[in-house]
């Protein structure tokens, strides 16, 4: 009888410090209008009282910093990106380095609201896939995010990032390496993503 109640009392313990687990992370979302971040905001509070938006349903990620890992590997600056798929992206990574791959920047975890419809003042609504540390930005400045293209032609217009151009060694192609290893990790490339947008520096579980 005292031993079921000293366990009792254990397993109610071991629940309590999980629900009491605290979440935090600083967020902004981004206007359309004035094309600018604004509502910056950091939370903190409870993993238990995360929200459905706060959770990425496919691998379980959160917004949280609390999910995240740093990645450091030379001559990368350091990153973050969700714990369920750091150690996988560390070691393809690090082989990709190993054998020369131009590798020169990597961006992963950064929350905000850039995704989904606006309000009524031009606000986007919706988390990147960033914000959940599931997607990776690479070579930015030779993999820049393009608008009104359907197909990569002279009409698309950079929006952010420098200029893709496939002739140089760091931009990415759907031959590339890189491109090749992230795939195998479970990544979609965003220079292959179906719609008006091209994202050649971007890498996620669906693309976007
Ligand atoms: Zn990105």
């Amino acid at each position: 009888m005292i031993r079921s109640l000293i366990l009792l009392f254990l397993l109610v313990s071991a629940a309590q410090v999980n629900a009491a687990k605290m979440c935090s992370y600083q967020t902004y979302s981004w206007n359309t209008v004035t094309k600018s971040a604004v509502k910056h905001t950091t939370v903190n509070k409870p993993f238990a009282e995360l929200t459905d938006e706060e959770i990425d349903a496919y691998t379980g990620c959160s917004v949280c910093e609390q999910d995240q890992r740093s990645i450091a590997i030379s001559p990368l600056k350091p990153f973050s990106i969700c714990r369920v798929l750091a150690p996988r992206l560390r070691d393809t990574l690090e082989d990709l380095i190993s054998q020369g791959e131009p590798l020169r920047l990597i961006v992963g975890y950064r929350v905000g609201k850039t995704r989904g419809d606006v309000d009524e003042n031009g606000t986007r609504t919706r988390f990147s896939n960033h914000s959940f540390g599931i997607a990776i930005d690479v070579n930015p400045d030779s993999n820049g995010l393009y608008d009104n293209c359907l197909v990569f032609n002279d009409a698309c217009r950079l929006i952010r990032g420098g200029r893709w151009d496939p002739g140089q060694p760091e931009s990415l192609t759907a031959d590339s390496n890189i491109v090749h290893a992230l795939e195998d990790l479970g990544l979609k490339w965003g220079g292959e993503i179906v719609g008006k947008q091209k994202d050649f520096m971007h890498f996620s579980p669906q693309g976007y």
